[in-house]
């Protein structure tokens, strides 16, 4: 077995893999050379969202959203600054539910914002609502061991 945290890239879906101790070095995807940890927020489709929830080894915390909703809009950049909080430990990611329909069935989702944190290939809690950064930062600590 390769050594390495298995890492989805955000922007061509690839699978990377990052030793561990490489994790704060800015990787970079092996295909399209797009930084893995940045702590950078990226729109993903639906595709790509469960690859990276399935396999990542990192914890994915995916905001559930849609440009006509109001309160997504505000949370945006609070979301934003908990991904940076958090990066490079764990992931932060967002998929429009308007245009990936399918994610609205599969996870149940009936209002929005959502949070839904996944690790180790299943979903670990939810959070409903636009929360500040710091509540935002708080629910990942508390549902997920981040290494140090
Ligand atoms: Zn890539």
């Amino acid at each position: 077995m390769t050594a390495g945290l298995k890492l989805v890239c955000h922007d061509c879906g690839s699978t990377n893999r990052v030793p561990p101790e490489k994790l704060g070095a800015a990787p970079k995807c092996g295909t399209c050379g797009a930084k893995l940890t940045d702590g950078k927020v990226r729109d993903i489709d639906f595709r790509t969202m469960e690859k990276s929830a399935k396999s990542d080894d990192l914890p994915l915390l995916v905001d559930f959203w849609a440009a006509w909703c109001g309160p997504c809009r505000m949370m945006a950049p609070q979301f934003a600054q908990a991904a940076k909080a958090l990066a490079p430990h764990a992931r932060l990611a967002k998929v429009d539910t308007q245009s990936n329909p399918d994610a609205t069935v599969r996870y149940n989702i009936r209002g929005i914002p959502l949070l839904i944190l996944f690790h180790k290939g299943r979903e670990v809690a939810r959070l409903t609502g636009a929360r500040p950064a710091a509540d935002i930062e708080a629910f990942v600590r508390q549902n997920v061991t981040l290494g140090a």
